[in-house]
């Protein structure tokens, strides 16, 4: 445990200069701050005392967009890369993707199609209500903290599963019932993926009737948008009204502009229309990642037309490929067409769960299926088909100068959006989101201030989903700290060699123990389940 931190360069996470100073941490919480150096070779007995001399103090980071939901009750390396990138709160539940709730005579087809995402569920599953898997959580030792959403998809799906149409009234009241659950049980709000199936395909006013519930709890919405390409700025209408109806602060996921037809100019409406809104006393903010690359399911790839109603089997048969060629080079009315908008080349396979298709990670689709001798779209839908569809993606669908624009925007928080899918080569985002700011952003770029980055990684983000006690180097918040040489920290992971930890994070602190030195994780795991308060 450690109780005092001295000659610290220490960023308090509100955004204001930082300041020679230190603190001192009691039962795992800040009790006070203080400027000015002190000699600290005399105090630091017992290494209860680090002397953080010629290095910045922050808080630690909190990601509010990852989908370790899986990853956190099964995977025994959960917290590596988590902690070697300093973070050290972690919210689950985003982009209405989540194993729970789940209904059981559905919940195979629901954990088959969260698997590119969030990885892969026990089928022997006895957690069925968000409460449960709260309360399998609650109370265990964890490497970092955690919180959750309740994904609005995983809501839908458990009241009337992958049907292509809205809710009957009484799915309705059953899909608030689930967000009703998540709520009481300490969810921080709600997550949408409207972009998904089943949620898709509901009304305005089953979306709205969700949000209001998580609104009633006073949780807030994170919402992955229907389209973030052609129809991005639609999509932004939809949210906000959503959001206006149900009277809850939105957060915009990911916000970005994809499709090389969209690059430099869609972004610059889509902004207006959330700063309108911000002008109206509309609470919208949005986060990002520092990427130019998305990653998700290639299931968004298909045309919904072509499979709807049908098997993943028939995007192998020539029937099906046929299908497919026919829809997949076209606009389609109110779906973002990635194969039309970035083409084969510029979207990757990050993983897939078949050993004879092991080869194709990190490879993009065009590059395959010319080594193959296949036309792209056919050799897509063979794999999706023996796949059944658990295939993620890359998807190289930004401008560099439009994710710098959201970036710097001053509502805008850093979120990884990090997958769990598994795979030879997943998305750098998932080991060097939060180092790649301070490396890039901050020290080579200068496109932004060390407190500016540092409040848009820790309070900013801590505040828009409610957790009260993290974020900032103040008295009386939890002891979650950072102690770095800005000049030593690094992301390792790139889009071609992505399973490499980050580098340079001194010490990461939770509740004033080392839960990671040198970016490597300690022995000992002090994170625990934090809920809404
Ligand atoms: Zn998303």
């Amino acid at each position: 445990m450690i109780r005092k931190i001295v000659n610290g360069l220490i960023y308090d996470g509100s955004g204001r200069e930082p300041f020679i100073g230190g603190l001192e941490i009691e039962d795992g919480r800040i009790v006070k701050v203080f400027e000015g150096a002190c000699e600290a070779a005399e105090e630091a007995a017992g290494g209860e005392v680090i002397d953080a001399k010629g290095m910045a103090v922050t808080p630690g980071f909190v990601d509010i967009h990852r989908h370790h939901d899986v990853a956190v009750l099964h995977d025994p390396e959960f917290g590596q890369l988590e902690l070697a990138q300093g973070i050290t709160t972690a919210v689950a539940g985003n982009c209405g993707l989540a194993p729970v709730p789940n209904a059981p005579e559905r919940m195979a087809e629901q954990f088959s199609y969260i698997e590119p995402c969030l990885g892969k569920m026990p089928e022997d599953n006895t957690l069925h209500l968000m409460s449960d898997y709260m309360a399998a959580l609650d109370g265990r030792e964890l490497p970092l903290n955690v919180a959750t959403l309740v994904g609005a998809g995983a809501c839908a799906t458990a009241a009337m599963g992958y049907e292509s149409r809205s809710f009957t009234p009484e799915e309705r009241e059953k899909a608030v019932g689930y967000i009703k659950d998540a709520m009481e049980a300490g969810a921080l709000g709600m997550s949408f993926g409207i972009m998904y199936t089943p949620e898709c395909y509901l009304s305005q006013e089953d979306l709205a009737a969700m949000a209001a519930e998580c609104g009633r709890h006073g949780g807030m919405v994170s919402c992955h948008v229907r389209g973030e390409g052609d129809s991005l700025l639609s999509s932004v209408d939809e949210i906000l009204e959503i959001c206006r109806t149900a009277e809850v602060p939105l957060n915009i996921s990911h916000f970005k502009a994809v499709g090389l037809q969209n690059w430099g100019h869609a972004l610059g409406h889509a902004i207006e229309k959330i700063e309108a809104a911000q002008a109206d006393g509309q609470k919208v903010t949005v986060d990002v990642y520092p990427y130019t690359g998305g990653a998700t399911t290639v299931m968004t790839l298909i045309p919904p037309c072509v499979t709807e109603g049908k098997p993943l089997s028939y995007l192998g048969t020539p029937e099906g490929a046929a299908h497919l060629r026919s829809e997949i080079y076209k606009k389609q009315p109110g779906w973002d067409n990635m194969v039309e908008s970035i083409g084969w080349d510029r979207i990757i396979i990050g993983s897939v769960t078949l050993e004879k298709n092991a080869f194709c990670s990190g490879k993009s689709v065009a590059q395959i299926a010319d080594e193959l001798g296949m036309d792209p779209c056919e050799w897509i839908g063979q794999l999706i088909a023996e796949e059944d569809g658990k295939v993620g993606g890359i998807l190289m669908s930004m401008s560099p100068e439009d994710v710098d624009r959201v970036m710097l925007l001053p509502y805008a928080a850093v979120i990884s959006d990090s997958l769990y899918g598994g795979g030879d080569n997943p998305h750098p985002r998932l080991y060097g989101s939060f180092p790649k700011i301070i490396r890039e952003y901050v020290m080579e770029r200068g496109l932004m201030t060390m407190e500016q980055a540092i409040r848009k990684m820790t309070a900013m983000p801590a505040e828009r989903v409610g957790l009260v006690d993290r974020g900032y180097l103040k008295e009386g918040y939890a002891a979650d700290i950072n102690i770095f040489d800005p000049a030593a920290v690094r992301d390792m992971a790139t889009f071609t060699k992505s399973k490499q930890l980050a580098e340079g994070i001194a010490y990461t602190l939770i509740g004033g123990e080392v839960a990671a030195a040198a970016s490597r994780k300690t022995s000992g795991a002090y994170g625990r389940l934090l809920k809404r308060k």
